[in-house]
């Protein structure tokens, strides 16, 4: 089995398997990865509307972080840069970016869910600048102009074909343009050895340290300037993940109740989800950090204890070449 990111042959091994999936450790640059590679794009393309991302407006602590370091790098250089976020998602990021960043930049955003970008358009007023396409498909996203940064955050350990995807960002970046993103950490602290579901494929398809994205960026002419770990156990990050387990449950309702206005009232469902989500804004999100509060104590002394760092590994690199 070839690694399919540095192309070693003689020292890949299988090391796990899960349904049809076989996992693959490359002992070379330390990649893990899924083989067969099938990425089922439907999936992203016919995430349901309403969903979590769309009602409430989530922003993770990498995005902090992110902010910090496009803040540090940018922040007053001269003439007006060009963002482009792949993922989007419902551009909750691109928003904080916009607000708080204090860049001289126009932003960007694609995603493959068009409920997403739908949001991202009306509530974020992104307008033309979000679109509902497909990074890698040439016909739907293609060369119209070149950024000085690309946004990778949680995108990288998706891709099915890594060489393509890694390609495409170098064509869309101008000369001497950046890329920051985040990967789940391979080595985190994973609570009672029990790996996430998310982890695996169809969602997941790598599995990365500071290593192997090392020697990605590195192989694609890179120069890495920044690897850092991120997203520890935090309150926001630890009541985000069980709210959002209960949040499945009321979804239904929300659902239920959002089609049935949208076929009679579409001024009263905006008022609906504009109250949803400010309840979540002021009230529910405190709500649940209190009372998550002595799951994460204990969690957080597991995660000292463990010795490992970060749930996260962002990067930022710069094209050389
Ligand atoms: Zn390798």
């Amino acid at each position: 089995m070839n690694c399919i990111s540095c192309g070693n042959k003689d020292d890949t091994v299988p090391v796990d398997d899960y349904k049809i999936w076989t996992l693959y450790h490359c002992k070379d640059c330390n990649l893990h990865f899924w083989d067969p590679l099938d990425f089922d794009e439907t999936q992203y393309r016919n995430r349901v509307k309403y969903s979590r991302y769309e009602l409430f407006e989530i922003i993770e602590p990498y995005h902090h972080q992110a902010l910090k370091v496009l803040q540090d790098n940018f922040k007053g250089i001269h003439g007006k840069l060009n963002i482009l976020e792949i993922g989007c998602g419902n551009g909750s990021f691109l928003n904080m970016l916009t607000d708080k960043s204090g860049l001289n930049a126009n932003y960007y955003g694609i995603d493959l869910n068009c409920h997403a970008i739908e949001f991202a358009k009306n509530n974020f007023g992104f307008g033309e600048n979000v679109k509902c396409v497909d990074f890698l498909d040439e016909s739907e996203f293609s060369s119209e102009r070149l950024y000085d940064i690309l946004i990778i955050l949680e995108v990288l350990e998706h891709q099915t074909e890594l060489h393509v995807f890694i390609d495409k960002l170098k064509k869309m970046l101008a000369p001497g343009g950046c890329i920051i993103g985040t990967v789940p950490n391979n080595d985190r602290y994973i609570p009672l050895g029990i790996r996430e579901i998310w982890d695996y494929p169809p969602h997941h398809f790598t599995r990365w340290d500071s290593l192997s994205l090392r020697r990605l960026l590195s192989n694609h002419n890179f120069q890495t300037i920044e690897i850092m770990s991120c997203n520890h156990w935090s309150i926001s990050r630890l009541s985000n993940h069980i709210q959002s387990l209960l949040v499945r449950r009321f979804r239904n309702f929300i659902f239920k109740k959002s089609v049935e206005m949208e076929t009679t009232n579409m001024t009263s469902l905006s008022t609906f989800l504009v109250f949803i989500r400010t309840l979540n804004k002021y009230v529910i999100k405190y709500i649940f950090r209190i009372l998550t509060m002595p799951i994460l104590l204990i969690m957080h002394s597991h995660y000292i204890n463990s010795g490992r760092k970060g749930t996260l590994i962002m990067f930022f690199a710069k094209n050389i070449k």
